[in-house]
């Protein structure tokens, strides 16, 4: 859970890209030395056990095969002194809906391009203050795991697209204040949060390492730092495990 199934397919000889479903979820494919791979995002949620991949070459349908083992990830604890923040009022629980729909869309968003660079770089250099999948209480009170990975940056700092794409928003949200959407193609989208200033807008290209804001502290944070998330299938997935 929360990480990365990677199947081979087939040769790269043998067929044209193949098509790949997690359910009805299309998947990634890339190639990588002569092999079709598929690269599965694992929700933090996902059934452990077997799971089936749909996939269709050139010349049939077939399904593949993976397993998913269980995965213990550490808890943390954190005290928010903002109660406004931790137990909402109603106009920003209406707000935080509102704001839920739009973001889940760029989480699952889903352009088709030829290939996808799946080597990234850090988006800035800093202490990792808090790794993907902790699980979380403010004022004690069990949260949502933590969906991304957190580096301790001061305010300012300059923060950067990870891999080359399209950005794909650049707007403020309660919890993850300024917050700049890259996607990346084939489902791969990467988020970055609590930004103080953009440095990009939405449909603009970036390449990787390009500049896309300065780090902040807006929305839900309780330092400057950024939160920088990796979505992969609509399903958030370890960012580590996409730098060498
Ligand atoms: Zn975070």
């Amino acid at each position: 859970p929360g990480g990365l199934a990677v199947v081979p397919l087939a040769s790269v000889a043998n067929t044209s890209k193949p098509q790949a479903w997690l359910g009805k979820k299309p998947i990634l494919v890339t190639s990588d030395q002569g092999v079709w791979y598929a690269v599965v995002g694992l929700s933090l949620k996902i059934a452990l056990g077997p799971h089936e991949l749909r996939v269709s070459t050139d010349e049939e349908a077939m399904v593949h095969h993976f397993s998913v083992e269980e995965k213990d990830y550490p808890e943390q604890r954190i005290t928010l002194k903002d109660k406004g923040k931790v137990d909402l009022s109603p106009k920003n629980l209406k707000r935080v809906g509102r704001e839920f729909k739009v973001i889940t869309g760029h989480k699952k968003f889903w352009s088709e391009t030829p290939d996808t660079d799946l080597d990234f770089i850090l988006p800035s250099k800093g202490k990792i203050s808090s790794r993907f999948g902790l699980r979380r209480f403010f004022n004690d009170k069990p949260r949502n795991p933590h969906s991304g990975l957190d580096l301790a940056i001061k305010k300012g700092s300059l923060v950067k697209a990870s891999s080359s794409g399209t950005v794909l928003a650049a707007d403020n949200y309660f919890f993850n204040g300024n917050t700049v959407f890259v996607d990346h193609g084939n489902g791969l989208v990467t988020m970055y949060c609590h930004l103080d200033k953009f440095k990009v807008i939405a449909g603009q290209p970036v390449e990787k390492g390009d500049v896309i804001g300065l780090s902040g502290m807006t929305g839900r944070a309780t330092g400057p730092h950024l939160h920088w998330s990796v979505m992969l299938n609509g399903t958030m997935v370890n960012p580590e495990l996409f730098i060498q």
